[in-house]
């Protein structure tokens, strides 16, 4: 296996141009188990370990870019101000040593349903920006996967960065596990509440062939929100908009029954997620300052129902 090591981004696109059977490596926390268990073979490793632009984020107006080589570290040190839901999205992920590798681009690489890191960006309106020496092109994230395991980079193309608009109001994350750390999510669910378009964002994880948004109940929530003029109030949301809420969350679910947990299970468990998260999402949104779970515990995720 030919194992190639580009200094900059042009030459890993040149290669990758060239070899468009070479696999990308960033952390190896996914690509290193494949191949350790025989589950893969590429004729050649394209390391792009020392791209250093990718390891990096900036704001662009009123947009966060993120380099594709931006760990999970990086995420709960560095952004969890600007981009909450996603960092305690990245709290719950693996233990410190997968944190410190694994990377955004990677969980978008290999767009497993149960990636953590996509329900946030689902929630938040990311567009993955996708490069190749053809140029450059911006995917909105719900299209970019395109069944279990599978996503939409044509042939030539590697995942440069991800767009996430700042937001506008809080952002809330939760994951059921079989237990509380080192865990492949049972079910996971992240929301957004956008009070400058008033719009509601969600991501639905491990409950489907791919991560995917929630859209009646983000339309329901949204029209509720606006009807009763809470938008602008604050006041107190009614308790039957956030069990109309949790059904329909738990409704545009398609999940198996597997080793982890029963399709039933999965469907009841987003319900009560999702109310949670909009409680918790509420709650901020009520309160001046905003604050997030983050700042109160160091979980950021629940275990059980
Ligand atoms: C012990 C353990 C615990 C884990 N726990 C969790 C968890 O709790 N939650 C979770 O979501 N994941 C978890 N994972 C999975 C993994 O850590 C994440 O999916 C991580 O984000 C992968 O990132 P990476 O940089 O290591 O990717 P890599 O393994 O380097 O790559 C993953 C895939 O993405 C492709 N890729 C990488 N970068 C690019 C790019 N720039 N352009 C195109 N393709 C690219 C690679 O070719 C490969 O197919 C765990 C893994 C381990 C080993």
């Amino acid at each position: 296996m030919e194992f190639i090591q580009p200094g900059s981004w042009a030459e890993a696109l040149a290669v990758q141009a060239e070899m468009p059977a070479a696999v990308p490596l960033a952390g190896g926390t996914d690509l290193m188990v494949e191949l350790n268990f025989g589950a893969r073979r590429p004729p050649a490793l394209l390391d792009l370990t020392r791209i250093s632009e990718l390891r990096h984020w900036d704001t662009d107006g009123n947009q966060v870019r993120i380099g594709a080589g931006v760990t999970y570290s990086q995420l709960i040190t560095e952004l969890r101000d600007k981009l909450p839901g996603l960092a305690l999205a990245a709290r719950t992920v693996g233990s410190p040593q997968i944190r410190n590798r694994g990377t955004v681009g990677g969980n978008l690489g290999t767009a497993s349903p149960a990636g953590d890191a996509l329900p946030p960006l689902l929630a938040a309106g990311a567009k993955v920006e996708i490069a190749s020496v053809r140029g450059t092109r911006w995917l909105p994230v719900d299209q970019f996967f395109t069944g279990p395991k599978k996503n939409a980079l044509e042939p030539g193309e590697l995942i440069a960065a991800v767009r996430i608009p700042l937001p506008s109001g809080p952002e809330q994350f939760s994951k059921i596990g079989t237990r509380n750390a080192m865990v492949i999510a049972v079910a996971a669910f992240s929301l957004a509440l956008h009070p400058d378009r008033h719009e509601v964002g969600t991501g639905i994880g491990s409950a489907g062939p791919t991560p995917r948004r929630a859209r009646q109940a983000e339309e329901f929530l949204a029209a509720a929100l606006a009807e009763a003029a809470l938008w602008e109030s604050r006041a107190r949301l009614p308790d039957a908009v956030a069990a109309e809420f949790g059904e329909l969350v738990a409704a545009a679910a398609d999940p198996i029954d597997d080793v982890r947990g029963t399709a039933a299970y999965r469907r009841h468990g987003l319900s009560v997620m999702a109310r949670r998260t909009l409680a918790w999402a509420w709650q901020d949104y009520q309160h001046p300052q905003p604050v997030t779970r983050a700042d109160h515990d160091g979980a950021g995720y629940d275990e059980g129902a």
